[in-house]
């Protein structure tokens, strides 16, 4: 039999479910001074929810689910005006803010008044699509080159202190060589960076080869916000990430995951927790490790775990020296670390640091034309219909209740209509 490039029944499953969970999406603003080409919200100026409006949808949150951390996400939700008062609010439901920004808007100033006001961390999105908008030495730049602007951030926090620091990039076929080099200089400032995240491109292209649905409505495809009019590559999976950064790390373990709601052995959100120093990476932690970690974090906090301390991160030389006797994956490190030390007990200064690698893989399309999405969806978000509805839904697919009151059905479509299609596009192309 074929080696499972990872076995989905040797990790640990997520228990992030709809009503208890890590985290929950928060949307106050959809504008953005960026305009990323992989992007699933329309940019809108103007677009500020009142504060209250806000903490409405907090509320709601709250009367919903269990949940560790808000992401505020947009647009860029530096430039809500209200952006210290909710970071505030979310603090005061003992909830972790967590930003989600480009960062272009985010000054020492904000960062110290945004610190005082209660926010955990921040997710930085940088990538090589983000087009215009940064300032001009970032315009055109590859996954790599884009590492010193990762760096500012990092730095930023760092010197700010006690925020978490993570990193998120789309990642396309186009940009998936630069993964592993990626994750390798995510190692280097393991002392400064808490988390990547890695989220695969998808959107509706002419070779798609389904129709969409809005209620009993057939709908024009190229009228959704996320299409792209040209062909590309929007099938990558997270086992071709894993497979990419093996060519680097060839000892890369994943340990636990979500599946998919359609299928059961799809990695739609991929977790592997490393542990080393800038110079060396001892371990990869297992299955049980994630699940005692989940499960004592419930026990104590009656929710799941999303992000942790930078604090608690640097705690990676105690997890060594008082866990091993429990867990295989940590004895197996501390082997490693051991060994190093060893040969030079000066390294036994170092700090020792856990590094999460995440990576995200959106919806997939089934044969028949089922949408699998990720069970236990973490980003989901609020919705109000046209029938004053509240509900949670997927914060990736929002334009579609938004632009059709509900979300796209899709029906397989036949050969011979996708060729159609895409010949009548690149004709009106030229
Ligand atoms: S379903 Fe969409 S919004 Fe939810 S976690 Fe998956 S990609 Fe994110």
């Amino acid at each position: 039999m074929e080696q499972l490039i990872v076995d989905s029944r040797k990790l640990y499953r997520l228990p992030w479910n709809m009503a208890d969970n890590g985290i929950t999406w928060l949307e106050p603003t959809a504008q953005c001074n960026l305009n990323c080409y992989g992007c699933y919200r329309k940019n809108i100026k103007n677009s500020h929810k009142s504060l209250e409006e806000v903490k409405h949808e907090l509320d709601f949150f709250q009367s919903q689910r269990k949940s560790d951390c808000i992401s505020i996400a947009g647009g860029d939700p530096l430039l809500y005006p209200h952006i210290l008062e909710l970071v505030a609010d979310i603090k005061s439901r003992g909830i972790k803010p967590i930003i989600n920004t480009n960062g272009i808007a985010l000054t020492k100033e904000l960062l110290h008044e945004l610190k005082k006001a209660g926010v955990f961390g921040f997710t930085f999105h940088i990538d090589s699509k983000q087009g215009h908008g940064r300032s001009k030495e970032w315009f055109g730049k590859n996954e790599l080159e884009l590492n010193e602007l990762r760096l500012h951030y990092a730095q930023m926090l760092a010197d700010e202190g006690g925020l978490a620091c993570s990193f998120n990039s789309t990642v396309y076929a186009d940009t998936l060589q630069y993964v592993p080099e990626l994750v390798e200089w995510a190692q280097k400032h393991i002392d400064i960076v808490d988390t990547m995240v890695f989220i695969l491109f998808r959107y509706i292209t002419p070779q798609l080869p389904y129709d969409f649905y809005a209620g009993e409505k057939k709908i024009e495809w190229t009228d959704v916000h996320y299409h792209a009019d040209h062909e590309e590559v929007t099938n990558l999976i997270a086992q071709d990430v894993v497979k990419e950064i093996r060519k680097k790390f060839p000892d890369f373990e994943p340990a636990a995951f979500l599946n998919g709601t359609h299928k059961a052995d799809d990695f739609k959100w991929l977790l592997t927790e490393r542990i080393g120093t800038k110079d060396k990476i001892f371990g990869y932690l297992d299955n049980k490790f994630l699940e005692m970690v989940m499960m004592v974090y419930h026990w104590k906090n009656d929710r799941y775990l999303s992000y942790a301390s930078p604090k608690t991160l640097s705690l990676g030389r105690a997890t060594l020296l008082n866990l091993w006797s429990i867990n295989k994956s940590v004895r197996k490190a501390l082997k490693k670390y051991l060994k190093y030390v060893g040969t030079n007990p000066l390294r036994g200064l170092k700090k020792v640091h856990v590094q999460s690698i995440m990576i995200i893989q959106p919806v997939d399309f089934m044969e028949n034309g089922d949408q699998s999405m990720c069970d236990g969806c973490p980003d989901i978000t609020y919705w109000k219909d046209k029938d004053g509805n509240e509900k949670l839904v997927w914060s990736c697919r929002l334009e579609e209740p938004m632009q059709y009151g509900d979300f796209l059905r899709t029906t397989p479509r036949k050969t011979h209509e996708v060729e159609k299609e895409t010949e009548k596009i690149h004709l009106d192309q030229n």
